[in-house]
């Protein structure tokens, strides 16, 4: 009886297995012929969306920004076919293709399809929208007594203004853009989530992340973790800070506003602790010196640097970014150094976005020769970034003798840390304050907006003040859902930075140390997309993004 039993299980299982097996090699097979003909479209529309975006940046001509614009268009309209959204949903619901390199693929392709597939009429609907609101706020200037002024002049008022009644009317200048623009930001909002909602999220700050391959949850788990991390230590620090500023301004603690704060949201720290970098990079080239430490580290970057732009011109955009564009090699920086800390920064910053690219794997497919997400290298950015005003970083390049190292040290340690502290708890505000607008656009968001800045930020709101602040940030409107990135990019560099100092450096600044390049190339560059974030983060350093190694080297 047992022997025709066993007989037959095994021809079913062996039926099934061949079944599947012949499933998935016709799955995987239809995935690799749409990824060939995907690729065949895509990547000549990539380089030229590339290529005319940094043409335009260079002249600033309006033939070339409209070059620029047609040729962006063209490549996200690859993304909005139905018919190709629906072969590749067929292959994804199958649910068998389990060749690693192919299913991750899948998985990023799936999430660019699914984000091109909303009706064009809510698209063109949101474009108007945010195009409305973009008007309101660049004409927008703020009165004081029948005077306007720019965003840079209220600036440069909270920055050095110590007359607090002058202060207060800048503060509140800036403000008045809030009810010019909350209720069209609402709308949108609005809009936004129901765009959000026809593609199946909950809201669109979910829909925002998990489609850039992130958890809201997993995320939130990180904030709260880097909250609960900090909190006391910046209660500290938040304390020196207000004795600082009421010495300044000559007022007792208590009676500090939030306009006493140099800026218009208390997103940077003072400066309490004067350490001029500048005077270390009057008599330096920024860009050689970046060369050679990055040439010392087994980086090198002359390739990357034969084809920068990297000085002031006519019509140039005045800021610094650096853009891959072929993902084979052609990677570049615009810049516009001049010898001082802030563009030692800039460039050390940039050129890690560019060894990023530059040493990505060539072997793997064009759509996983990217950065694991957009703050992984964002995160090698800031980690080199954070050198020019490292003492160490400047004593090993031989730009300060031990005794100016002796000097500053403390200082420029106690400065760092104030930003980095100052800087999270902004983002914290952001972050909690998004996601909660969008769960709930209408509740009371001038309240909610208060709370999170009290809570995370330990700024008094002015007595009964009920006013639509959360509106005059202009990211919330234009730019949402990507702020919280630029603290988890800190995140990973301090986790990063403490990685390779305890397990491979053998100087604190890796200066010409090849191992420490060997490390990033093979570990972070190489993998470029093919891992999720935190399994590639997790494979290079043993650990899941954690704040821990932010708090280790920022509180005390
Ligand atoms: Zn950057």
């Amino acid at each position: 009886m047992k022997k025709p039993f066993l007989l037959l299980t095994t021809a079913i299982v062996f039926t099934l297995f061949w079944f599947c097996t012949s499933k998935q090699a016709k799955m995987e097979n239809r995935l690799k012929s749409f990824i060939s003909s995907h690729e065949e479209k895509i990547v000549p529309l990539y380089k030229e969306m590339a290529l005319t975006s940094w043409n335009a940046n260079i002249t600033g001509s309006d033939e070339d920004y409209a070059k620029s614009e047609k040729a962006s268009f063209s490549y996200a309209k690859v993304f909005t076919d139905t018919e190709r959204f629906k072969e590749l949903s067929e292959i994804r619901d199958a649910a068998v293709v389990k060749d690693p390199i192919l299913a991750r693929q899948l998985e990023l392709l799936y999430n660019s399809f699914l984000g091109g597939q909303v009706d064009t009429a809510l698209i063109a609907e949101q474009i108007k929208m945010e195009t409305e609101i973009t008007k309101k706020y660049s004409n927008f200037r703020v009165s004081i007594r029948d005077k306007k002024l720019s965003d840079n002049e209220v600036e440069e008022i909270l920055r050095n203004s110590v007359n607090s009644k002058e202060l207060q009317a800048a503060w509140e200048g800036s403000k008045m853009i809030g009810p010019v623009v909350a209720e069209d930001i609402i709308k949108l909002v609005k809009h936004r989530n129901t765009i959000a909602k026809k593609l199946g999220f909950e809201n669109y700050h979910e829909m925002s992340l998990k489609l850039s391959g992130q958890d809201p949850a997993e995320v939130t788990r990180i904030f709260d973790e880097l909250d609960s991390l900090t909190r006391d230590n910046f209660t500290g620090l938040k304390g020196d800070i207000d004795s600082y500023y009421s010495k300044r301004y000559n007022l007792p603690s208590m009676d500090l506003k939030p306009w006493h704060y140099q800026n218009r949201y208390f997103q940077e720290a003072p400066e309490i602790y004067k350490v001029d970098f500048d005077k270390y990079f009057e008599k330096q080239d920024p860009v050689k010196l970046a060369a050679a430490y990055y040439d010392g580290i087994g980086l090198n970057v002359d390739a990357i640097l034969a084809k920068s732009d990297l000085y002031e011109k006519p019509g140039k955009n005045q800021h610094a970014f650096c853009t891959d564009i072929d993902r084979a090699g052609d990677v570049r920086t615009l810049d516009n150094i001049k010898p001082d800390s802030y563009w030692m920064g800039t460039i050390l910053h940039e050129l890690g976005h560019g060894v990023y690219s530059y040493y990505n794997d060539m072997s793997l497919p064009f759509t996983l020769r990217d950065a694991a997400h957009a703050f992984t290298t964002e995160a090698i950015a800031n980690m080199f970034g954070r050198l020019a005003t490292d003492p160490q970083w400047m004593l090993n390049m031989g730009l300060i003798d031990s005794s100016e190292n002796d000097k500053i040290a403390e200082s420029s340690f106690l400065d760092l840390r104030l930003r980095m502290l100052v800087f999270s708890r902004w983002a914290q505000v952001m972050y909690r304050f998004e996601k909660s607008m969008y769960e709930n656009p209408d509740q009371d968001l001038n309240n909610i907006w208060w709370d999170t800045v009290e809570k995370y930020q330990n700024l008094k709101k002015p007595e009964g003040r009920n006013m639509p602040d959360w509106a005059t940030k202009i990211h919330i409107a234009l730019y949402p859902c990507y702020y919280h990135n630029y603290l988890l990019g800190e995140l990973l560099a301090s986790q990063l930075y403490s990685y390779v100092t305890i397990n491979i450096a053998k100087n604190q600044s890796f200066v010409g140390e090849k191992a420490v390049g060997d490390y990033f190339r093979d570990k972070i560059f190489k993998p470029g997309t093919r891992y999720y974030w935190n399994d590639m983060i997790e494979k290079a350093t043993g650990e899941k993004l954690t704040a821990k190694y932010y708090a280790k080297q920022f509180v005390r």
